[in-house]
């Protein structure tokens, strides 16, 4: 058996997705000209759409890290936020653009402006590679969106199930009997 054979049924293929990351570097690239961004990246499953993006904006730009979890493991986002690793460089005066994967209830996209907010940031926007709208509990609107997509539980392209199909290169939902007992 390989990860392919867990997955049933692809939402948005590695060309789908290519072609969002290009759309939204080339629209960053616009928008940012002359401004050197920071691109936060929101660890892990960022890590592709990061990637991808930053490869497909023609502009100056640095690149950080920030490891917020609201979330552990399950198919459930929990209501807390913990903050695994902070970003290494000083954000006063910079324009940030956070790159997330998916934002479903906003928590913990809220926790990070706030948390760049009180540290003095220029300007804050959000490139999230997926819009979960219908999960939404806090009011947070997504600048750049690659898909608005359904209210369900999706993997691959950073996305992961127990830490599992991170490196699958499209995006994908689960077969139901990959779910272990303990989820249901
Ligand atoms: P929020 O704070 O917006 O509820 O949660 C965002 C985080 O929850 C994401 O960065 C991701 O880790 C996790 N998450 C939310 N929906 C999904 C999903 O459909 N699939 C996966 N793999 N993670 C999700």
């Amino acid at each position: 058996m390989t990860m392919n054979n867990d997955i049933e049924r692809v939402l948005y293929s590695e060309a789908d997705i290519a072609a969002a990351a290009q759309r939204i570097g080339a629209q960053l690239a616009y928008d940012y000209a002359g401004k050197t961004p920071i691109l936060l990246s929101v660890l892990k499953g960022a890590i592709l759409w990061t990637v991808d993006v930053m490869r497909a904006m023609d502009e100056y730009a640095e690149i950080e890290f920030i490891d917020v979890s609201s979330y552990h493991g399950g198919v459930e986002s929990a209501g807390s936020i913990e903050l695994r690793t902070d970003l290494t460089t000083d954000v006063k005066g910079r324009d940030i653009i956070i790159l997330e994967d998916i934002v479903d209830t906003g928590r913990t996209l809220k926790y990070m402006i706030e948390l760049l907010e009180q540290r003095g940031a220029a300007s804050i926007k959000v490139a999230s590679l997926l819009d979960k709208k219908e999960g939404r509990v806090v009011e947070i609107d997504v600048d750049y969106i690659g898909f608005d997509v359904p209210n369900e539980f999706v993997v691959g392209y950073g996305l992961d199930y127990k830490d599992l199909y991170r490196n699958l290169p499209y995006v994908g939902v689960l077969k139901p009997e990959v779910y272990t007992a303990e989820d249901s």
